[in-house]
């Protein structure tokens, strides 16, 4: 485990390099994962579980193996661990990170029914961070950190159910575009091209990674072809954005030539926010 930490951080360097201007955020990352794994190393009562004999039975029906809505789980360490997330960014970007700190110390913000809403996605989170809370997006460039430490928080808690029934997962034939361990929609993944062209899908949430078919819409299902598109940056063709005009959703897909290579997509989704942008400026979401 440490082996994958200390190999995350190289690449984490290697990447500051080649995408400068993602320094602080790549650097915010850096210190998440060190957090993460010193989370990880302490877990000794995972907070969540799940019941094996219903793993293929939830599969079957396209429920995810974590479910927020039924059980009542004891979040005290996932809102601690986001805490500490926020007290990185102010520390890391104080202009940024101080604005962050107010709106997760309001009294309107509240942490766990955020998270909950995300596991259930009606209404929507972004109704119940009231909208005078929320920063416009004056700066195009900037990440929603808010979003992203919500996602983060429930990570490792999560990352010990995705590796214990990562194989379970993988003999059901899970055909959704949300996560199976977590539901959670995926904001990237990755195509080998070694394996007929695999298209999997990656969820930050979990880390889990799931295979889905090439030819359809994660998020409406659509398998139309030609309403189904993707483009790339000049120069940079093995990161592309895969979009759909029939729901105008959008998700980054990393090519990887060699199928033996390795990529961290925790990493890639930050090098490449530019994809982001301009996905939102051709209209997608
Ligand atoms: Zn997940
Ligand atoms: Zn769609």
């Amino acid at each position: 485990m440490a082996t994958t930490l200390r190999k995350s951080l190289e690449t984490i360097e290697d990447y500051k390099i080649n995408s400068p201007q993602y320094a602080d955020l790549l650097d915010i990352l850096a210190e998440i994962l060190i957090l993460r794994e010193g989370y990880r190393q302490s877990i000794k009562h995972p907070i969540f579980s799940v019941e094996e004999k219903l793993i293929q039975g939830k599969m079957a029906g396209g429920l995810p193996l974590i479910d927020m809505s039924g059980k009542k789980y004891d979040l005290t360490r996932p809102r601690e661990y986001f805490y500490a997330l926020v007290a990185i960014a102010e520390k890391r970007v104080p202009l940024e990170g101080h604005k962050l700190f107010d709106i997760v110390h309001d009294k309107l913000f509240d942490w766990e029914k955020i998270t909950l809403a995300s596991f259930n996605p009606v209404p929507d989170e972004d109704e119940i961070i009231s909208s005078d809370l929320r920063e416009p997006k004056d700066d195009e460039e900037q990440l929603d950190l808010i979003d992203l430490f919500i996602e983060e928080s429930l990570r490792p808690e999560l990352e010990v159910i995705a590796e214990k029934y990562g194989p379970a997962i993988e003999k059901s034939d899970w055909s959704e575009g949300y996560c199976p361990v977590c539901g959670k929609e995926p904001k990237i993944g990755e195509i080998r091209e070694g394996e007929d062209g695999r298209r999997y899908l990656f969820c930050h949430q979990c880390g889990y990674k799931w295979r889905f078919r090439q030819i359809k819409c994660p998020f409406c299902g659509n398998e139309e072809q030609h309403s189904l598109a993707y483009f790339a940056v000049e120069g940079e063709e093995s990161r592309r954005v895969d979009v759909c005009n029939k729901c105008r959703r959008y998700i980054k897909i990393v090519e990887l030539s060699d199928p033996a290579e390795e990529v961290n997509l925790d990493v890639e989704d930050i090098a490449t926010l530019h994809l982001d942008m301009l996905a939102y400026e051709e209209g997608y979401d």
